[in-house]
């Protein structure tokens, strides 16, 4: 994971947010090829979801709404993580992510400072079961409980208890009740509301209190009458929105897979109650074969079906799509049977009907709702790691041979260098081509690349470089996984003959392999593989 998160600040895909003041911890900026690639998930994401269905329609609504949506939804009172802090280094836990330890807990009834001050207050430490040691065991627990005394205020602090095993000390297994981090004693768990506050206007007082959506989902709710009356549409169908989400997580990690501002794509499909289990089967599988359309490969990705006994009271299915991350297999995406929950929860709310009127049967009835609920984010950090791979290419000299996967701690061979390659599926790639003059000083190779150049960037994202060696050239774009190279050289301006006129080498980012290809060929070539 770490040559990723370098690659990624390296190459431009990912910074942390606001670095040069030490950055925000579970923030996160996209640079110049990040935001491409992003760009290109919301886009694969919009044309297949929306774009290409005629059941579906789209809609962008604010990121502060009213209130009273998040108390209908029951955002307010229940969208909560258990939450822990460390009694000595103060830092804070989700206590459902805490692993379990084994080890030796030393229990101190009370410390007494340098000038006579005394806390009598008790308190535990944690020393995780390596060896035995027990002088080290006791002087790293002695110093975690020190902390926690002068935390309190007691300087200096002797302390009173942690003596022996069966006074003072004892051992425990799986135990959950200790900072992963320090060994300090975690308070008892307590609720915290993962929504970001703020006020509207300039008075900051309970009643202008406002949230930053956890979700993007609620405003589809909320708008559901609004956009049934202009669409034109009959149940089934849906309505989609991609938006920025705010979670104040407890502990943001993994990079950006668990980040505090994020990004979701949502569509909520109101079907006939009753059509539940069939329409959530349909989206399981629509999702996981979207998930290979833009390149995961189906061996990474795994549905995770809830239990019964797993699913919130309302909802009747949930299906995660999870995916092998170099840390775990974690989700990218629910999808989840609601029923009529949101839409009935509004109705009560807001006093208005959230009915659907069957014109055919001529009745009304609350619609279900399937939701597949996707992070972009997560996607984007998926798609990097499954893209990156370690490489050893061909030199000039083993020119032909197909690269060879590296071996971990060894050398290329002789005739091989080690390249590191994005293999993104070209769909997805920030950069579709990238185009080069063999030599910078060549005026009339210069000209023509960047004729190539403008033909091509009218219609694919493209790229133009002439600095450095065309070797090096090549390696910044395997980098950025950019899946064509073109390269315009003296054959391009008919040196060689009339026969290679206006024809440029095409370089497969994967194979390594170049063909000759006419430049009016070029734009054709590149769109059907980037389809
Ligand atoms: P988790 O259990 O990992 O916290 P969740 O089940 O709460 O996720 P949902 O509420 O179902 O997530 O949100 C839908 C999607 O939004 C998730 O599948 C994920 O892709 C994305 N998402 C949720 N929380 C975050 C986050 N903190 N950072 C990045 N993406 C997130």
């Amino acid at each position: 994971m770490e040559k990723i998160v370098a690659l990624c600040k390296r190459r431009g895909f990912i910074f942390q947010s606001s670095e040069i003041y030490g950055g925000l911890n579970g923030f996160w900026d996209y640079g110049p090829l990040g935001c491409e690639l992003k760009r290109n998930i919301k886009d694969a994401w919009w044309r297949d979801v929306v774009h290409r269905r005629d059941d579906v329609v789209g809609l962008e609504a604010t990121i502060i709404m009213h209130p009273s949506i998040w108390k209908a939804s029951g955002h307010v009172d229940s969208f909560t993580d258990p939450m822990v802090d460390c009694k000595a280094c103060k830092k804070r836990f989700r206590a459902d992510q805490i692993e379990p330890q084994s080890g030796l807990v030393f229990t101190y009834t009370g410390a007494i400072s340098d000038n006579g001050n005394v806390d009598t207050t008790h308190v535990k430490a944690f020393v995780e079961l390596g060896k035995p040691d027990k002088p080290r065991d006791n002087a790293r627990a002695e110093k975690v409980a020190r902390r926690y005394y002068e935390e309190k205020g007691i300087q200096n602090p002797k302390l009173v208890g942690g003596i022996e095993i069966g006074n003072g000390i004892e051992h425990v297994s799986n135990t959950t009740g200790f900072c992963p981090e320090c060994g300090g004693q975690l308070t008892e768990p307590r609720a915290f509301n993962l929504m970001f506050k703020t006020f509207i206007g300039p008075v900051e007082d309970v009643s202008n209190v406002a949230y930053l959506r956890p979700e993007t989902a609620q405003a589809i709710f909320a708008q559901f009458q609004n956009v049934l009356a202009c669409a034109r549409q009959k149940v089934p169908f849906g309505i989609a929105q991609i938006g920025k989400a705010f979670r104040n997580e407890i502990n943001p990690r993994n990079f950006t897979f668990r980040s505090r501002e994020f990004e979701q794509m949502e569509l909520e499909f109101f079907i006939k109650p009753g059509t539940d289990a069939q329409w959530h089967e349909y989206w399981v599988k629509e999702r996981m074969k979207w998930y290979e359309s833009i390149g995961l490969p189906a061996s990474k990705l795994k549905p995770y079906i809830y239990k019964k006994e797993e699913l919130a009271h309302y909802a009747s299915a949930c299906v995660d799509v999870y995916f092998d991350f170099p840390f775990g297999s974690q989700e990218l995406e629910g999808i989840a049977a609601r029923g009529n929950f949101d839409l009935s929860q509004h109705q009560k709310h807001s006093g208005k009907s959230m009915e659907y009127f069957d014109d055919e049967k001529k009745e009304k009835y609350l619609p279900h709702v399937v939701e597949p609920s996707a992070g972009v984010d997560r996607i984007a950090l998926a798609l990097l790691c499954n893209a990156y791979y370690e490489e050893w290419a061909p030199t000039s000299e083993s020119a032909g041979s197909a690269p060879i996967p590296a071996e971990h701690g060894k050398q290329a061979p002789a005739g091989f260098e080690s390249r590191v390659v994005m293999r993104f599926a070209p769909r997805i790639a920030p950069v579709k081509v990238a185009v080069f003059p063999l030599l910078k000083n060549k005026p009339p190779l210069v000209e023509k690349a960047k004729e190539v150049f403008h033909l091509l960037r009218s219609q694919f994202v493209s790229f133009y470089d002439e600095a450095g060696a065309i070797g090096r050239r090549y390696r910044r774009q395997d980098e950025a996984g950019t899946p064509f190279c073109v390269t315009i050289d003296f054959d391009t301006l008919g040196e060689k003959g009339p026969e290679l006129k206006d024809t440029v080498t095409l370089r497969d980012r994967d194979t390594l392999k170049q063909e000759r290809i006419a430049i009016k060929d070029l734009p054709a070539k590149i769109a059907e593989a980037v389809k």
